[in-house]
């Protein structure tokens, strides 16, 4: 299968982020504001058969990097009409929790708003021995008054079927239960402040920040909650099954992850449609034609630190003694920032800078990406995931950020054609599906 779609022609640069609908998306995340230039560089070579997402950052990448929404709008915005560009481009609030994340980012220009409930996710649900399913069952009939409308229904489609036996809802319901209803309340928030300010929006719902993987069964529950409620998803994000670490490919069983993603794809063309969202996005390349053909092209795509790291691949070959000084400092704060990432590398399992003399082994320690890698050679890329989780405390560094932006100044077609490069590898395989 491959992808197209209509492109807008050349015409005054349409600096004002829109809404995308269903069309298969990619998000772009830019945690220092210099990428996008490299971004649009890879889209184009892509052919325009996919949606650029090119504002697009977390509360919490902005809370880390200093950063205000208005200041991640208007780098990309500006990038993009300097370059005149005039097709549709997105704008994604990342990773919302509070009503007050939705004003900020709205009022910046924001357009996209990812909802996150995962803090109301039960994680461990299912772990739960029967006994203790019940009791957890018991209590989270407050917020289930819908559980009698499911209880013993049969849904079919292609995949298989879905029966909600009493494990099943007992399970979904103390799992989602509460997260359903703090879905719905900032869902209409956003659509209602939005229709108020008379501002475009579009909603995501993700829960890939959890432990356990969303079933089919828990899917249709959560979309056909959020349906009834009038919460209009143009995009969800479940936690799939296996496991999404940061800057390495997908590591789990891919016949079962195959099917799995085609289970989903249905529920979403049925319950919407809707877009089928893969966050962690970036380097999951055993994954991407999977996704693409699963979803007939109902995809959207999130990558965020892997731009960060492309960064400091340009400082690597421009300026070693800095990024030296990156690797020392981003593992004297690994342990502690890594915290809140779904990461597996130890201080360990990458060697001290001090004990690698040659700059191009350094690089490939710390900076390694698939692409370099023969396929089945075991791609861990150690390095990498310890200087993905400490971008926050090298950019908030007085002396260390403003370097890496220096560097970044004085030398930028070489960061735009790293990520030219980096991300083709990503969209053409999405694209061809
Ligand atoms: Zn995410």
């Amino acid at each position: 299968m491959s992808i197209s779609l209509p492109s807008t022609g050349v015409g005054p640069a349409l600096v004002q982020p829109g809404l995308l609908g269903i069309e298969p998306s990619f998000g772009f995340g830019d945690r220092l504001g210099f990428a996008t230039p490299g971004h649009l560089l890879a889209l184009q070579e892509a052919g325009g058969a996919i949606r650029g997402i090119f504002a697009q950052q977390s509360i919490r990448e902005m809370t880390r990097t200093n950063r205000t929404a208005t200041e991640v709008m208007a780098a990309a915005s500006d990038a993009l009409s300097a370059a005149g560009f005039s097709d549709p481009w997105g704008a994604d609030a990342d990773h919302l929790k509070t009503q007050d994340d939705v004003r900020q980012t709205m009022a910046a220009g924001f357009v996209f708003f990812t909802l996150d409930p995962s803090g109301d996710v039960d994680q461990q649900a299912d772990n739960y021995a029967p006994a203790e399913l019940a009791t957890r069952f018991e209590a989270c009939k407050p917020f289930t008054p819908w559980l009698d409308a499911y209880r013993g229904k049969t849904v079919r489609f292609a995949s298989g079927e879905i029966v909600f036996d009493e494990p099943t809802l007992a399970r979904a319901a103390v799992k989602y239960g509460k997260a359903i209803q703090t879905t719905i309340a900032l869902g209409r928030f956003v659509q209602e402040e939005a229709a108020r300010l008379s501002k475009p929006c579009e909603l995501e719902l993700s829960v890939d920040e959890t432990e356990q993987p969303t079933t089919p069964a828990e899917h249709y529950l959560i979309a056909d909650q959020l349906r009834a409620a009038g919460v209009r998803l143009v995009s969800l994000a479940p936690r799939f099954e296996g496991d999404f670490e940061k800057g390495v490919d997908y590591k789990g069983d891919i016949k079962s992850l195959e099917r799995s993603l085609r289970f989903h794809a249905e529920i979403a063309a049925e319950m919407g449609p809707y877009k089928l969202s893969l966050h962690s996005g970036s380097d999951k390349i055993s994954m991407y034609r999977l996704l693409s053909r699963a979803t007939e092209g109902r995809f959207h795509v999130k990558t965020a630190g892997t731009s960060y790291l492309e960064a400091l691949r340009v400082v690597a070959r421009c300026d070693d003694e800095l990024f030296r000084r990156i690797i020392d400092f981003s593992r004297g704060c690994y342990d502690r920032d890594k915290a809140t990432y779904h990461v597996s590398a130890t201080l360990a399992d990458a060697p001290p800078q001090a004990e690698v003399a040659d700059p191009v082994e350094l690089e490939r320690q710390y900076l390694e990406r698939w692409e370099d890698v023969p396929a089945g050679a075991g791609f861990t890329a150690p390095g990498r995931q310890i200087l993905h989780c400490t971008f926050g405390s090298v950019m908030t560094d007085p002396e260390l950020g403003a370097a890496v932006k220096d560097v970044l100044l004085g030398n930028h077609s070489s960061y735009s054609e790293v990520l030219r490069d980096h991300f083709v590898r990503h969209l053409d395989p999405l694209r061809e599906g």
